[in-house]
């Protein structure tokens, strides 16, 4: 049997990184995770995305100058 607090800690993981300080107003840091892509190796880990966000006057819409989100 495993002990209550052994699965209370697992499902407990640290997940900051659900949606955690991505940028979404001008001239925040992006930190956007890559979209997956089936070219990357096993076990590449992505690294968060260092554009800055901008607007874009024609869309009007902030988005990521190096990653597009
Ligand atoms: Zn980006």
């Amino acid at each position: 049997m495993t002990p209550p607090r052994y699965d209370a800690w697992k499902l407990a993981a640290p997940d900051d990184e659900t949606d955690g300080g991505i940028g979404e107003e001008e001239g925040n840091p992006c930190n956007r995770f890559p979209e997956p892509d089936e070219d990357q190796p096993r076990g590449y880990l992505p690294t968060r995305c260092d554009g800055t966000m901008v607007f874009d006057d024609v869309d009007c819409v902030v988005f990521c100058h190096v990653c597009g989100e």
